[in-house]
């Protein structure tokens, strides 16, 4: 029988995540499926025991479920305890074991374009779930120092103190405080949903250079006004499809136990906008 996998959350009917995993199965010509599942707010036990039912192999998780759904694990891998939300959840024999890929994810494409993080300073924006991810990534990577700009500052405060005990030289500060420091930073990452309806960047980049890499980790639309400003002031750039991959390729080895097929999953991906 073949192996069926999903991605629930609410809203998914635009998941790019099916075409993804699909693409993926039709290169290596495996006996998979892939569906978007959606399970609204309230009734995520009800949606994982329809799952477990089917005798689901794995699925993803996205908004709203990514932390609630930590407490339906039997096993969780140290991705997904460390970061304290889960977007990856394999299933083996109705045991449920919960990993985080969004950390493996966004670290890819500097892996790929073998861009350096050790010891270089810099400025996350937004401080939400993702933005936890992206700093366990910088502290396994051995960042010197991150600065956390948030709206709400005592989100800022918050993510800055788990920075610190995970090892990074972290402080907080509001996003309008920002100023004209970008030019201060190796690497600048918009880890805000602002950007998904087209709004303005919410900080200025100029006087950054071509050896500043900026990151928007926002997919859809993939131009956004941030990647634009990083554009004109010609720096080295990483879209958020490239995180978005980077994860679903990492999900994709932990329920294969085989390399992904990258290039096919890129290209579906960008067949997508
Ligand atoms: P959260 O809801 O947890 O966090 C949202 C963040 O955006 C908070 O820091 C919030 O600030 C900030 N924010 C929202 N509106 C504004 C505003 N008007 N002005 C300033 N800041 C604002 O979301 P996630 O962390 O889960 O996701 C953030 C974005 O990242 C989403 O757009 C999502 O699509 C994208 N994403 C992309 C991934 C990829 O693979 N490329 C993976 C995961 C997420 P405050 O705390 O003040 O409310």
């Amino acid at each position: 029988m073949g192996k069926s996998f999903a991605v629930i959350g609410d809203p998914i009917d635009h998941s790019l995540s099916p075409n993804i995993h699909s693409a993926a199965f039709r290169e290596l010509d495996l006996d998979s499926s892939y569906i978007a599942y959606r399970i609204p707010k309230g009734e995520l036990e009800i949606g994982i025991d329809g799952l477990k039912k089917i005798k689901i192999h794995g699925f993803n998780i996205t908004i709203p479920h990514k932390i609630e759904m930590m407490r339906y694990l039997d096993k969780i891998d140290e991705s997904c305890s460390l970061i304290g939300a889960v977007n990856t959840v394999s299933n083996i024999d109705g045991v449920l074991k919960g990993y985080n890929t969004d950390m493996d994810g966004f670290l890819e494409p500097f892996k790929k374009k073998e861009l350096n993080i050790i010891g270089t300073k810099i400025l996350l924006v937004g401080a939400g779930g993702a933005a936890r991810a992206i700093v366990a990534g910088f502290a396994k990577e051995k960042a010197k120092s991150i600065t956390i700009a948030n709206r709400s500052l005592e989100k800022a405060i918050n993510l800055s103190k788990f920075a610190k005990t995970i090892g990074l030289d972290a402080n907080a500060i509001e996003i309008k405080d920002v100023k004209d420091t970008a030019k201060d930073y190796n690497i600048i990452v918009n880890a805000t949903s602002v950007g998904l309806k087209n709004e303005s960047s919410v900080i200025e980049l100029k006087g950054i250079n071509e050896k500043t890499i900026v990151y928007d980790i926002i997919y859809m639309p993939m131009n956004t006004d941030f990647i634009k400003k990083a554009k004109e002031e010609k720096a080295i750039i990483i879209y958020g499809y490239e995180m978005l991959l980077g994860q679903a390729v990492r999900a994709f080895e932990i329920w294969h136990g085989i390399e992904a097929p990258y290039n096919a999953m890129k290209k579906a991906l960008l067949g997508g906008f």
